[in-house]
């Protein structure tokens, strides 16, 4: 779709944050009459294709323009859904902790698979639990940014605020880890903005979306998680799972399921774009 195309096309580990390329791609947008179908797919933020449409009606996101009220981004603000490998892979990603019981879990069956993750904390979590989030990046995972208070509506809200929640919560993950890098920026239920995007890109955090979401949030039983997964996964790689947030007894289960699959089914693990 279209928005991915223009995601894709600024998202070859190049150096973005020129105001002259933002502006040409939102004049580009406009002139060939797809900017009505990119504030749907921009609402989509994470979503699978095909599902963007339907959950669209939020605007707030659509625009590709930089704001100069803001600083200017260091990484590209797109949208990251895209694998660093070529080929056959798959970029997990784990919400909502880190959690000691489900954290944990996951590090040892990442750990058993050799499989790599990214995991999005909020920052309260990271702060009740930084040798957990130490060993999140000890063990060769990535970092992401989900917020301080984990507001699905934060879209709706004034720019100082969505500034104040990213920006805490990256605070709260450098002291716990010790100023280790925090690769991405995922807003919470995908409630990105323009602005969050820049702010996000001005601290050299990548937009992370997803590909695939198997609502394992809401405990469908591990067999669904399972089938899911394999089912959208020809949608793009990035998974969406939760390792915190509730009982993810299905999750964990459902997670080792999967890693021996991906084994057995030779992908690669990856991770998603992050220039
Ligand atoms: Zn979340």
């Amino acid at each position: 779709m279209s928005n991915d195309t223009n995601n894709t096309r600024g998202s070859n580990g190049r150096r973005v944050g020129t105001l002259r390329r933002a502006v040409v791609t939102a004049a580009a947008l406009a002139l060939t009459g797809t900017a009505a179908f990119a504030v749907l797919a921009e609402r989509g933020a994470g979503q699978p294709a095909g599902a963007a449409g339907a959950a669209g009606g939020k605007t707030a996101g659509a625009s590709t323009t930089i704001d100069p009220a803001l600083p200017a981004p260091t990484v590209d603000m797109a949208i990251v859904r895209e694998s660093e490998d070529d080929g056959k892979s798959v970029n997990l990603t784990l919400d909502d902790g880190p959690d000691p019981r489900w954290t944990q879990k996951a590090l040892e069956l990442l750990k058993r698979y050799k499989a790599k993750a990214v995991f999005c904390l909020t920052g309260p979590n990271a702060a009740a639990h930084p040798d957990l989030v130490r060993r999140i990046v000890a063990e060769g995972h990535r970092l992401c940014d989900h917020s301080v208070s984990h507001d699905v509506a934060m879209d709706k809200k004034p720019v100082s605020y969505q500034e104040k929640e990213i920006l805490d919560a990256k605070r709260m993950i450098d002291e716990a880890s010790g100023g280790e890098r925090i690769w991405y920026y995922r807003a919470p239920g995908g409630a990105f903005t323009a602005q969050s995007r820049q702010i996000a890109a001005a601290h050299g955090m990548r937009n992370l979306g997803w590909n695939v979401d198997p609502g394992d949030f809401r405990q469908p039983g591990a067999d669904t998680i399972v089938r899911t997964v394999k089912d959208q996964l020809s949608t793009g790689p990035t998974v969406l799972l939760h390792d915190g947030g509730g009982n993810r007894a299905q999750t964990m289960e459902a997670l080792e399921r999967l890693l021996l699959w991906f084994v057995e089914e030779r992908y690669v693990f990856s991770f998603p774009k992050a220039g």
